[in-house]
């Protein structure tokens, strides 16, 4: 819904899989936050780290089947990075998370996967909730109250409070990778008012994607944003055919 916000045609080419040609000194950084995704799942269901580890391991191997080219990255090198943005995580306190307080890990809800829904121990009986969304980033990102109304996150706050009707809030936990590995949460505060206010934007929404039909409208304004070019510029606006010009992502291997 996030890319479908931005253009209805972007989200349409993105889902039948089209993409740009890969870019070899980010798409590792994207394999890197697979295998993180991956270990911290493994972790948090038996609190083992090792199996995250291997996890991890088997993650990088995996991706690595079609090798980046013309990049530093290596396997190894990219391996170790990985493993240090995983147990920089565990040293923060998702690291000691109690099993009985870990309520869904990439659970399939009716339309969002959050990475991790867990219990916060704060007195009250059930207790309310968080969600967690793992971010992986080369560099730290310009702005991290930007989280503060993201679309995704808002949606899965709203339905992890239908599905458990109990409050929850949402925390981003962003690991950079550079200069240094590190790790910062952040905390998207959420009040029952901006919750139902943006249930109320979300229907409105809704109903408009429907109304589409399946014909997505192509939205011009969104084409150049700062930092963020879309990637189908040359398709949208200089006529370069799919086929010719981009890639579909089960071409890729990844
Ligand atoms: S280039 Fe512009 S119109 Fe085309 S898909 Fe991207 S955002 Fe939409």
């Amino acid at each position: 819904m996030r890319e479908w916000l931005r253009c209805p045609l972007r989200e349409s080419l993105l889902s039948e899989g089209w993409a740009a040609p890969p870019n070899w000194d980010h798409r590792p950084v994207l394999w890197i936050g697979n295998a993180v995704h991956a270990a911290m799942a493994a972790f948090l269901v038996g609190a083992d780290p090792d199996v995250g580890h291997e996890v991890l391991t088997d993650s990088m191997g995996l991706q690595w089947r079609q090798p980046p080219v013309h990049t530093a990255w290596t396997l190894e090198g990219a391996t170790r990075k990985a493993r240090a943005a995983y147990e920089a995580i565990l040293e923060t306190k998702y690291g000691s998370i109690a099993v009985y307080d870990v309520v869904a890990v990439e659970r399939r809800l009716k339309y969002g996967t959050p990475d991790l829904v867990y219990r916060v121990d704060d007195g009250t009986e059930p207790g309310p909730l968080r969600v967690v969304d793992w971010k992986v980033r080369k560099r730290a990102p310009r702005e991290m109250r930007a989280w503060d109304h993201d679309w995704q996150l808002w949606h899965y706050v709203w339905e992890v409070t239908q599905e458990w009707v109990r409050p929850a809030a949402a925390e981003v936990c962003v690991v950079i990778l550079e200069p240094r590995v590190q790790v910062v949460i952040h905390e998207v505060t959420v009040t029952a008012e901006r919750l139902a206010a943006w249930e109320a934007q979300a229907a409105h929404w809704w109903s408009l994607r429907e109304a589409m039909n399946g014909a997505p409208a192509a939205n011009w304004a969104a084409c150049s944003l700062p930092y963020y070019d879309c990637e189908f510029k040359a398709h949208c606006h200089e006529s370069a055919s799919l086929d010719a010009f981009y890639v579909k992502e089960s071409d890729d291997a990844v």
